[in-house]
Parts: C-alpha cells; sequence; structure tokens
C-alpha cells in the first residue's frame, strides 16, 4: 500500500442501492475529466486560443477521488480518466494510484484512461503497475504534417513512442480516430490496416458538434456510413456480436483480421442502453453527453466534509437522466448543439 493510500476510504461495498434511472438503466459507467487543460489544439475540439477555467474552479486530485469513490460506493464498475489532456494534469498519477485501491479489493473492474498519448512513454509503466489494463489513444493522422495541422502543432514521434511504451507496458491501446472530411478520409484505410498491423484495435468516430471552434463543422462533418460503404468496397466486414453499453458497434475486417469500430452520434441513436454519465473537471455532472442539464457537485464536496450530501446530489441527477440525445447538426448548421466542449465534458 502507498503512503498516498493511507487513511482514504474505500468505497464500502453494497452500502447503497445502484444507481438506476427512470427509464430503468443501471448507471455503472463514470467517465471524469480531470482538466480542460492540454498540449494539443485538435482542430475538432478546442480553438487555436482557448480560455481555459482557472484552477479554483478545477477539482482538486483529493476532491477528484472522493467524488470518483462515491459513485463507486453507488455502484459504478467502470471509470475513465479523461480531459483535456489527463496526463498533463498534475497529480495525476496520484489520482490513478489512489484509485487503484478500488480495482485490489474488486469494487472497480476497471480504471482506464483516454489520452492523446504525448506523454505515455513517461508514464506507461506506472500506469501499468497501478493496474491500468487498456487504454485509448487518440490519433487522427500517421503523416507527421497532417498529425501537426490537425493538432495545431502536435510531435507524431512522441504518440507512436506512447503507443509503443503503452504495449511493451502489456496494455492494450485502441486507436481513436476522428473522421474529417478534409484532413484525413482518404487515410482511414491505411490507419486501420497500420493498427490492426500492430495488434490494435481502431475505433472511427464521427465529428459531434460540441464547442466553439473555430472552423465550420458541416465542412469537418464526414458520415460513417459512407466511410463504411468505401471500405466494404474492398474489404469484407463482419459485424461482431460484441456489443458494449456505448455508442460503439464493431466489426472484424477478415483481411486484416482486426476489429474496427464506429462511433455514429449524429446518424444513429445508441441511447437506450445508455448506462454512463460524465462529470467535468469543475464538478459539473451531465447525465447525457448531448444534452445541457447537469448537477453541481462541486457545492456538496466543497461544502460537506461527509458524503451524504453529495450521494443525494448525485441521486437526485439520476433521476433526470434523459431518455436520450438531440444532436441534429443539419437542424443546427454549425453552431454547437452543446456549448461546452469535449474537453470540458471529457470525452
Ligand atoms: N486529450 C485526450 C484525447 O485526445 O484522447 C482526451 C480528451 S479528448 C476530448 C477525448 C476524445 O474526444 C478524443 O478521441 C477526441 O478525438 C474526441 N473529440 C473531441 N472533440 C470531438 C468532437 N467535436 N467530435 C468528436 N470527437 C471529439
Ligand atoms: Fe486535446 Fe484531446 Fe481535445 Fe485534442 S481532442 S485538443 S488532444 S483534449
Amino acid at each position: 500500500m502507498s503512503p498516498y493510500d493511507l487513511g482514504l476510504p474505500a468505497a464500502p461495498a453494497q452500502a447503497n442501492q445502484p444507481l438506476v434511472d427512470p427509464f430503468g438503466r443501471t448507471i455503472d459507467y463514470l467517465r471524469v475529466s480531470v482538466t480542460d487543460r492540454c498540449d494539443l489544439r485538435c482542430v475538432y475540439c478546442m480553438s487555436e486560443h482557448p480560455a481555459f477555467l482557472p484552477k479554483s474552479e478545477i477539482l482538486t486530485i483529493e476532491e477528484l477521488d472522493r467524488l470518483c469513490t462515491a459513485f463507486i460506493g453507488l455502484g459504478t464498475r467502470r471509470l475513465r480518466l479523461t480531459g483535456g489532456e489527463p496526463l498533463g494534469r498534475r497529480g495525476f498519477m496520484q489520482l490513478v494510484e489512489s484509485l487503484s485501491r478500488h480495482l485490489r479489493t474488486g469494487v472497480l473492474d476497471e480504471l482506464t484512461l483516454t489520452t492523446n498519448g504525448t506523454r505515455l512513454a513517461r508514464f506507461a509503466d506506472e500506469l501499468a503497475a497501478h493496474g491500468v489494463r487498456r487504454l485509448n489513444v487518440s490519433l487522427d493522422s500517421l503523416d507527421p504534417d497532417r498529425f501537426k495541422h490537425i493538432t495545431r502543432g502536435g510531435d507524431l514521434n512522441q504518440v507512436l513512442a506512447g503507443i509503443d511504451a503503452a504495449q511493451a507496458a502489456g496494455i492494450a491501446v485502441k486507436i481513436n480516430t476522428v473522421a474529417l472530411k478534409n484532413d484525413n478520409a482518404d487515410e482511414l484505410p491505411a490507419m486501420i490496416q497500420w493498427a490492426h498491423g500492430r495488434g490494435l484495435g481502431i475505433t472511427l468516430i464521427e465529428t459531434m458538434p460540441l464547442g466553439e471552434v473555430e472552423e465550420d463543422r458541416t465542412d469537418q462533418y464526414l458520415s460513417l456510413a459512407a466511410v463504411r460503404a468505401n471500405l466494404e468496397s474492398f474489404w469484407t466486414l463482419t459485424p461482431l456480436d460484441e456489443r458494449t453499453a456505448g455508442p460503439a458497434r464493431y466489426v472484424r475486417v477478415e483481411e486484416t483480421g482486426g476489429k474496427l469500430g464506429f462511433i455514429t452520434p449524429l446518424s444513429h441513436t445508441f441511447c437506450e442502453s445508455c448506462n454512463r454519465v460524465r462529470v467535468t473537471c469543475t464538478g459539473e455532472l451531465y447525465m447525457c453527453l448531448g444534452q445541457d442539464d447537469r448537477a453541481d457537485l462541486r457545492a456538496p464536496l466543497r461544502e460537506n466534509a461527509e458524503d451524504a450530501s453529495l450521494i443525494a446530489a448525485i441521486r437526485e441527477a439520476i433521476t433526470r437522466k434523459p431518455k436520450g440525445h438531440d444532436f441534429k447538426i443539419e437542424r443546427r448548421g454549425a453552431a454547437p448543439a452543446v456549448a461546452r466542449s469535449m474537453s470540458t465534458t471529457g470525452g
């Protein structure tokens, strides 16, 4: 046990009724954004000069630990840490180390993260040591110049070194690639081949109308139905039964032997099986990625040393989880369906 573990509460297994929303969905998957900051500026995610939040508004590492632990006490079985860039948050490895106590006691099935990979080479061994078994790395191009353009300055080699380090540490890596009409549409088959050749899963994501960015989203938007039709003109895609409760649908590419996912929030709904909620780095609980309704968890965290009001606020919010989202890129044009970006809500 590390010194950081000492004195921190274990999640009381079975101490609370699980979280079930009005539509009978058990909420057992939590995504937490640990920062709104990032070392990259992906064109579809952030503006070039984003206004980051004052530090005082961001939950501390201790508050994040308490919040996640409260959810775990309410039945959260899978926890994904994201951002902004989680590996850029000061104290992040302390948080991972601390939360790993819930893996050891068996109340948490999985602790994972979504990262841009730029700092992964440095942290991969530590993440593995703290029980991280798989993670997602976002990567939209294998061409150094394009990567630099999409991320507004990123260094592809850092990400590739990060992926190598994670694999060497025994962590399963899944690549997330946002399909962009102008920037990587022609490269997607090569990226799939590359990922499968390295034993990596890869999931393609449609751009979602979240947050203000400089570019016109209707320019960026590329339907994955069209991408899939193109892939099927030269590959055999066999649908896999495997369904997560999330928005991804999977196929096996027979020619490469690898797994390919499609996340199509705009053209399909996936809400009926939704088991997840998200908390922003400021402690706002969003019951749906595509809706604005939310609950403030920072006030009960900061105002009370005991968790009773925090737990009451979580339970009350779950009674407001909506049946589904309301993304409609064509109805709203280039304006975001919801004003907060993915880097705030946590992708
Ligand atoms: N910085 C980390 C990363 O890039 O993996 C974690 C946070 S990032 C917001 C999480 C995921 O959201 C990334 O895979 C990113 O590509 C995706 N994302 C961000 N903005 C998006 C948007 N408008 N539409 C679709 N995906 C988006
Ligand atoms: Fe940063 Fe991730 Fe957003 Fe890119 S997608 S700007 S890496 S938070």
